[in-house]
């Protein structure tokens, strides 16, 4: 009998490490070696930095994690208790963890099957005409899930006509765009997880905010800690969710190659979709005048794990993002307010989508290997 093969895995943030490690090892010493860990100078030049990468006049505000940097956002806007926040049920539970964390109440749409982004249609059936028995909606967060843009373009002209201001969850696009513009710039202000596997990652947690707002990026960088803007002296209602020096050192090593590195991850998209002509799936769909940066390849049937115990065997890793929509998790099932789609599509994706390796740091080998055993489903 033939050994199995060692898997490939699906995602992999140490070879991000081993890539720079060098150039790494170097930042963090120098973190350390400066005596100061916490909202010093690395964290404000990642902040420059990032800035200045989304585009001008954009203003970033680091923080501890993608989830806290969109709750820091809906504080930012003074959205909390008696307030509806609209999303999808088709994302990282952290969306709505974050809209509850402010007490405001989520209200969860369903998604366009084909891009598995919010659906434009419901989002503006609902601003114009709210379900019964929930608070007045007061912002949409709009999830560019995958790496792929949302519908964006209808969606900020039915949020202009409700007085109603557009949050992008980017934490899978850092890099995408559409019609030439950054994911990010588009709405009333952004949140990017820098979780170690998201397409830019620390290596430990962080997340960083970004607004063409001014004033409310400064109300922001009070709220994260403590509302201060004095030492000592709260002028705003604060929490603590700051950006360590350490990860901030890293992140300034890792932002310079994150366009190489998306385009990578599109040219390893482009394998794959070859490799998958002479079989019966489908490649992801790309929205029209957008540029996907892949933080996952998607593909999808009704036979997924016979697929996926296939795929292992042959050696590649595979995932399922997500498994369980969050209407249907045990902490919001039955009690969380949904559109009139019900978030129908949501559950139906949700039972066949799958995820193969996806990160810069695979090599041309090890695409081959996965390409070949794409082409044998
Ligand atoms: C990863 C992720 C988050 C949360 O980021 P954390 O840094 O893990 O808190 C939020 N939204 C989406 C869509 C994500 O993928």
């Amino acid at each position: 009998m033939n050994a199995p093969l060692p898997v490939i895995a699906q995602a992999d943030p140490g070879a991000s490490y081993r890539a720079q490690k060098t150039e790494i090892d170097i930042a963090v010493a120098r973190a350390l070696n400066s005596g100061w860990y916490i909202l010093g100078a690395e964290g404000a030049a990642f902040e420059r930095e990032f800035g200045a990468w989304l585009g001008d006049g954009m203003h970033a505000v680091g923080c501890a994690n993608g989830t806290d940097a969109l709750a820091l956002i809906l504080r930012g806007m003074d959205i909390g208790p008696g307030s509806t926040v609209v999303t999808v049920s088709h994302t990282a539970v952290a969306t709505v963890a974050a809209i509850e964390m402010v007490g405001a109440t989520p209200l969860l749409l369903d998604i366009d099957p084909e891009h598995y982004t919010m659906d434009a249609d419901e989002l503006a059936a609902v601003l114009e005409d709210p379900p019964p028995g929930i608070p007045p909606i007061r912002a949409v967060i709009l999830v560019h899930i995958y790496g792929q843009a949302g519908d964006i373009g209808p969606m900020l002209a039915a949020c202009e006509k409700a007085g109603v201001p557009l949050i992008e969850d980017c934490a899978q696009c850092h890099g995408a765009t559409i019609g030439g513009q950054k994911l990010g710039t588009l709405g009333a202000a952004a949140a990017f997880s820098l979780y170690p596997t998201k397409n830019l990652g620390a290596l430990g947690d962080g997340g960083v905010l970004a607004t063409p707002d001014k004033a409310l990026a400064e109300r922001i960088a009070a709220i994260r800690q403590y509302g201060w803007r004095e030492r000592y002296v709260s002028s705003l209602v604060g929490v603590n969710s700051r950006l360590d020096e350490v990860q901030a050192a890293i992140l300034r090593v890792k932002l310079p190659v994150l366009d190489a590195g998306n385009a990578r991850r599109r040219a390893i998209a482009a394998r794959y979709d070859a490799a998958l002509a002479g079989t019966a799936l489908t490649p992801p769909a790309r929205r029209a005048d957008s540029e996907h940066v892949f933080h996952q390849y998607v593909l999808r049937s009704a036979a997924r794990g016979e697929l996926m115990a296939r795929l292992k065997a042959d050696g590649v890793g595979t995932g399922i993002h997500y498994p369980v929509p969050v209407h249907e998790q045990s902490a919001y099932a039955g009690r969380i307010a949904m559109g009139p789609a019900g978030c129908a599509e949501t559950s139906r994706a949700a039972g066949e989508v799958f995820s193969l390796p996806m990160y810069p740091e695979l090599t041309d080998a090890q695409v081959a290997l996965i390409c070949g055993a794409i082409a044998r489903l």
